[in-house]
């Protein structure tokens, strides 16, 4: 599926048949994997459901809800709508797959698509909407401030199977379907960092820029680097696949 087609599909929400020799054509101009022409009309709805289960819960709640309970959630309002048989197929089809098929060669963090995070394991930070682990990931944070400054905060802690999948739904739509793009700039569901604690940063009043490169030009990034205790988990080149993410921490 082409980029404009596929942005067409969602602009207009019809579902027609693709022309099946541009289909292949695109397909053949690189090693990319897209979502599939069979795939778009499920994989739209699902990508749609779960934005609908997380402005129901909001967006705090979502980061840390499980799957089964997602799945509750949407049967219970109407404005969600039940998920359909296909469409948990789908999700489980796209979080089992061996993601070195997109050029992604992270190691699977999380075992099953049915994997809780347990409440009393994590803990919310103030004004930030996210969860760390307590102990070791929140402590480590805890020395992160007070050796950089106030000036940093949380941009992303613990993240549980639907909140990488969301993330991970709307990257697909940001490549216009390409969903080996996609997995070189976000972490599979299954592979995810942040579901065993590690998390991203930023320098409060940097908005989306926390998440570019530009990150580097800050002095809290530079006051990062400094720390013995903590260390970058995506460098330039990584052997993951994943492009350079300065701003995501690995916690030693
Ligand atoms: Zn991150």
């Amino acid at each position: 599926m082409d980029r404009r087609l596929f942005l067409g599909f969602m602009a207009t929400g019809t579902l027609s048949v693709v022309a099946n020799n541009r289909f292949e054509r695109v397909h053949k101009r690189d090693d990319s994997l897209w979502i599939t022409d069979k795939q778009v009309h499920v994989f739209l709805s699902v990508a749609k459901k779960v934005e609908l289960v997380k402005r129901t819960v909001g967006q705090g709640n979502f980061n840390i809800i499980s799957f089964d309970t997602m799945l509750k959630i949407a049967s219970r309002y109407s404005r969600v709508g039940k998920f359909t048989p296909q469409e948990v197929a789908f999700m489980e089809e796209i979080f089992y797959q061996d993601p070195n098929i997109h050029g992604f060669y992270g190691k699977r963090t999380v075992p099953s698509i049915t994997t809780k995070i347990n409440k009393k394991d994590v803990s919310k930070i103030r004004h930030t909407g996210h969860y760390l682990f307590r102990g070791h990931s929140k402590n480590s944070y805890k020395r992160v401030i007070s050796d950089v400054g106030k000036s940093l905060m949380l941009t992303s802690g613990v993240r549980a199977v639907p909140k990488q999948m969301n993330l991970y739904f709307n990257k697909i739509k940001r490549t216009g379907g390409n969903i080996s793009l996609a997995s070189r700039s976000l972490a599979p569901p299954a592979y995810s960092y942040h579901s065993v604690g590690d998390f991203d940063v930023g320098k409060i009043g940097w908005g989306y820029k926390n998440f570019t490169v530009s990150f580097i030009t800050t002095k809290e990034f530079w006051r990062l680097r400094q720390l013995s205790y903590i260390s970058m988990r995506y460098t330039i080149n990584n052997k993951e696949g994943v492009r350079f993410e300065p701003w995501h921490v690995k916690i030693i």
